[in-house]
């Protein structure tokens, strides 16, 4: 069958750069140009591929995409260019990473085929993150998705022939093509070296070898499907190079060989575990110091213990200890206050015989900065945004409010 001259990377893969000449313009949606072109070795998105990319004379290719009846190719423009003849550079990189990984995919699907007779329903090739295929399977372990990588490493490391050739309805019933109901009249086979036979018409490579190494990535459950995520070639080594490095870095962080880094990595992790509690228990002793020494020094006002203080950058939740802790004291109250950034915290305790309502007294100081809060008359907890003058204005309007309090009703005298 003769190939159109709409469709030549069928012909020759490896053709990326070629003339030709530009026989009509197409105004497309978004402003965009197309052009038809005479010849051309582009390929438009179809069978799960992509597009290639590239230039036309001086204009970038967006987008190729096939017209509506499928008789040519539209290659989509960044700008215009001049009728007539130009030269047209297919993008390498792109192409050959596609090639890569539409091979890949003929070959990985035939090896789950063979080896745990799971059927491929759908894939999608891309370039530069992993390619997936969708299989009609249950859940694969991971032995037997190992066994399916390396007969597929194998028969790269074969370096079989890729052919691609036009059969007819007919003589491809003679043929174990893998998805026979696509079959339609003069239909392209691609064949790896009689193990794997699929109508398809995209770009591939023309040796196994050229796919590199085939990598499973993962698998996940897609409703009823399997998808297996898998990396080829120059992705691959992409991949590898990423992950040899960052090994390299964390052994030279731990001082061991990458095989040890597991091991290392673990006991850190048990080390950090037991450290962690030990630090919180002191910090939960050094609290209940703090709170002792700030209990001792506080001021009798109106006949309560008022214990006040002002930080900068504590946790709301060392504030409450140390509030509590003081507060464990009969007529105690507690107020302690913290800035962080432009955040002013808050909290008020006040123990049994204290006669002060811990939520309202906190309420009724933060009203001023317009910040909010609650709790009830042991405990309240709050903040509004605030600078360390706003935070000294709090914290004296709460010294000169505990002056003008009643003092508590069973307090002697
Ligand atoms: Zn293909």
């Amino acid at each position: 069958m003769p190939i159109s001259p709409q469709l030549l990377y069928i012909q020759d893969p490896f053709m990326l750069e070629f003339e030709a000449s530009v026989v009509e313009k197409v105004p497309l949606p978004g402003g965009h140009l197309g052009v038809i072109l005479d010849r051309t070795y582009f390929y438009p998105t179809g069978g799960g591929q992509e597009y290639d990319t590239g230039h036309i004379g001086d204009a970038a290719v967006l987008d190729v995409q096939k017209s509506k009846d499928n008789s040519t190719i539209i290659h989509v423009l960044d700008r215009d260019i001049s009728v007539g003849r130009i030269t047209a550079h297919i993008d390498s990189d792109r192409r050959i990473r596609h090639m890569q990984h539409h091979t890949a995919q003929h070959l990985l699907s035939q090896c789950f085929l063979r080896q745990l007779d799971a059927p491929t329903v759908s894939a999608n090739i891309n370039g530069y993150s992993p390619s997936t295929l969708d299989l009609d399977s249950p859940p694969i372990s991971k032995t037997d998705l190992q066994s399916v990588e390396i007969l597929a490493n194998d028969v790269i490391f074969q370096n079989l022939q890729v052919k691609s050739y036009f059969v007819s309805k007919s003589e491809s019933t003679g043929l174990p093509i893998r998805k026979a109901d696509a079959i339609h009249e003069d239909i392209r086979i691609v064949e790896i070296d009689s193990f794997d036979y699929s109508a398809c018409a995209g770009t591939h490579c023309t040796q196994t070898g050229s796919i590199g190494i085939l990598k499973i990535a993962r698998t996940e459950r897609q409703n009823d499907k399997l998808r297996v995520h898998f990396i080829a070639g120059k992705q691959a080594l992409e991949a590898f190079r990423e992950t040899f490095d960052t090994l390299n870095r964390l052994s030279a962080a731990f001082s061991v060989h990458p095989r040890d880094l597991e091991t290392a990595v673990l006991q850190q992790s048990l080390v950090l575990d037991s450290v962690q509690k030990q630090l919180a228990s002191a910090r939960h002793e050094m609290l209940k110091l703090e709170a002792h020494q700030l209990y001792r020094d506080g001021e009798t006002i109106r006949q309560r213990l008022c214990v006040l203080g002002a930080y900068e950058n504590r946790p709301v939740e060392e504030l409450r200890f140390l509030a509590l802790e003081c507060c464990r004291h009969p007529c105690t109250l507690a107020l302690f206050s913290s800035l962080s950034g432009s955040k002013i915290s808050l909290v008020v305790g006040c123990s049994p015989g204290g006669g002060v309502k811990a939520g309202q007294l906190l309420q009724e100081l933060l009203q001023p900065f317009g910040g909010r809060g609650g709790g009830d008359d042991s405990f309240g907890q709050g903040g509004g945004s605030g600078n360390s003058v706003q935070q000294a204005a709090l914290m004296q309007n709460a010294y000169q409010l505990l002056k003008t309090l009643p003092p508590p009703e069973n307090a002697a005298g």
